[in-house]
């Protein structure tokens, strides 16, 4: 059995609430998550942490961050044992996971080596006035003060390293909160970095349960970094630490993410593969537990039929069933709750105007597990044939493999019904013509933190966009949650101050070199 325990200044300890965990997929259970320890002198202990790493540079924060990501490798194939039994990832999507957060780590390393002795980042300067001595530019420090990271279920090793490397190259120490319901891999990734020794005292540690002790207590200096739902992102907000003493707070949330195929691309194409592949992918990877998967998908009114009918051929070759056997492409979603979730999502969504195509919600078989046990749902393909009354399909992210067909009727009515979604972390869109794309592009990049765009010079070179890379940014606008994280060195600003500083230029720039 998985004990999950805390590790609050420099001890593990067991919190008081006992939260129990189950194996997704036999749902027998498999630990206890220890929730709700004491808080007092955490907060006091993370700011303790801060002169320290804050007088490292970039490439000495780097070369932590390299031996950890050595480190946490190391461990990869146990890791990925602990993600099948404890989350019900495939081998493939607990890799996609573990790998992810230790490439993220390896990525940020890079960029320490790459800034060097260096503790701050300048932006070119200009003369303020005609005397070329009076000068002005704009620098980066770092802000002295903590993050607590506030992690998705979905994502326990990417969304922990993910966050943890970014701040603790900007030297900024960390409180990192797991979901409780996918703790397990979390705490295990949580023990490697403390047993490894490589940060330093307090630069983290990891709450289990809840953190609203360290939340009414942060300060102007402070970071939110939070990932999960839009309703616990607007408690955030709302928070007295936000409103009232401007604590930064970055919210990545739901997101109704769009695949679009531009009218020209024909059946058949190479660009039409691209868009099927990746569209399939986007579906089923991870169960469809992902903040970037697709969920509606545009296609012009003219091969809609045509496209639906070879999309599910797709889905029929994907075999859901229990996630250690190798044939296996689909696992259980992670929790209880989130198969209940998932049926009231789709409910909406037929409520709202759309029909299934493919998959009966009451039917799924998984290969390899006794009948009706574990919390599997099947896949499920709905078409909304008059999307722009289907209010539902651009406002609920049903948060399992579920997605939805749009007709639409020419580019400009396609981008507004991929606009209806108010904010989206990723669009795909998959066009021939230079002028088409424009067009698309022009019609929702507002909308958007990232867009994949594929035309015949990149197709079968891309990656599918439901993949976040460390060197784009991922975040999105409106319901997304107007955050932004990742994108190589942009990061590292949410943690610092920009200011701008106004004198003699020799000064100024002798003063940042010592920086
Ligand atoms: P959630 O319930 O918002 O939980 C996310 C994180 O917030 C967890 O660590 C959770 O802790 C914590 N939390 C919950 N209430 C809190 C509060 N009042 N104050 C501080 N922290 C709080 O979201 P979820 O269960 O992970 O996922 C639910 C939905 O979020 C999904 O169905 C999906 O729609 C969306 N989602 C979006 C993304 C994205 O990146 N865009 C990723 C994952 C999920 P506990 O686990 O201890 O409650």
């Amino acid at each position: 059995m998985f004990e999950v325990q805390s590790h609050l200044t420099g001890t593990w300890v067991r919190g008081k609430r006992e939260h129990p965990l189950f194996d997704p997929s036999s749902e027998e259970r498999v630990g206890t998550a220890w929730c709700d320890p004491p808080l007092e002198g955490v907060l006091e202990a993370a700011r303790a942490a801060g002169p320290g790493l804050r007088a490292r540079s970039f490439g000495e924060r780097g070369a932590m961050l390299d031996a950890l990501s050595k480190t946490l490798r190391n461990h990869r194939e146990e890791l990925i044992d602990v993600s099948i039994r404890a989350t019900g990832s495939t081998r493939a999507d607990a890799k996609f996971d573990i790998d992810g957060g230790i490439g993220t780590m390896a990525y940020y390393a890079g960029i320490g080596s790459k800034l060097g002795n260096k503790r701050s980042l300048v932006e070119p300067g200009e003369a303020l006035t005609k005397d070329p001595r009076f000068y002005g530019m704009h620098l980066w420090v770092t802000r002295p003060g903590v993050a607590l990271h506030i992690n998705a279920f979905n994502f326990p090793a990417w969304n922990l390293a993910e966050k943890l490397s970014v701040a603790i190259l900007a030297g900024v120490p960390v409180i990192s909160k797991p979901a409780t319901s996918t703790s397990i891999l979390a705490h295990r990734m949580a023990q490697i970095i403390v047993e490894s020794g490589v940060l330093p005292q307090n630069a983290f540690q990891f709450l289990v349960g809840k953190a609203d002790g360290i939340l009414e207590a942060l300060g102007p200096q402070d970071h939110i970094v939070f990932t999960g739902s839009a309703s616990t992102g607007a408690k955030l907000r709302q928070t007295s630490a936000v409103v009232h003493r401007s604590t930064r707070l970055n919210i990545e949330a739901d997101s109704l993410n769009s695949a679009w195929l531009l009218p020209e691309v024909a059946p058949g194409s190479e660009v039409y593969q691209a868009f099927m592949r990746d569209v399939i992918k986007e579906i089923t990877q991870k169960a469809g537990q992902k903040c970037t998967a697709t969920r509606r998908i545009f296609i012009h009114r003219s091969i809609i039929d045509t496209l639906q009918s070879e999309l599910i051929e797709g889905l029929e070759g994907v075999r859901i069933g229990h996630p250690s056997l190798e044939e296996v492409h689909v696992g259980p979603l992670a929790t209880r709750d989130q198969v209940l979730e998932f049926h009231r999502g789709v409910e909406a969504l037929i409520g709202s105007g759309a029909r299934l195509v493919f998959g009966d919600p009451k039917k799924v078989h998984p290969i390899g597990v006794p009948e009706g046990k574990g919390y599997f749902v099947p896949i499920i393909l709905l078409r909304a044939d008059n999307p722009k009354q289907s209010d539902a399909v651009h406002q609920i992210e049903v948060f399992g493999p579920c997605a939805t067909l749009c007709p639409y009727d020419s580019i400009e009515e396609g981008g507004e019904l991929i606009c209806k979604g108010d904010g989206s972390l990723v669009a795909s869109i998959y066009g021939e013509e230079r002028e088409s794309l424009r067009r698309a592009l022009d019609a929702i990049a507002p909308f958007h933190g990232r867009m994949l765009v594929v035309n015949p010079k990149v197709v079968g070179k891309t990656i599918s966009p439901g993949t976040v890379l460390p060197s784009c940014i991922h975040g999105g606008p409106g319901r997304a949650g107007g955050g932004e994280e990742l994108g190589g060195e942009r990061a590292l600003r949410f943690y610092m101050q920009r200011v701008a500083l106004q004198g003699d230029r020799a000064f100024l720039e002798q003063w940042e070199e010592g920086q």
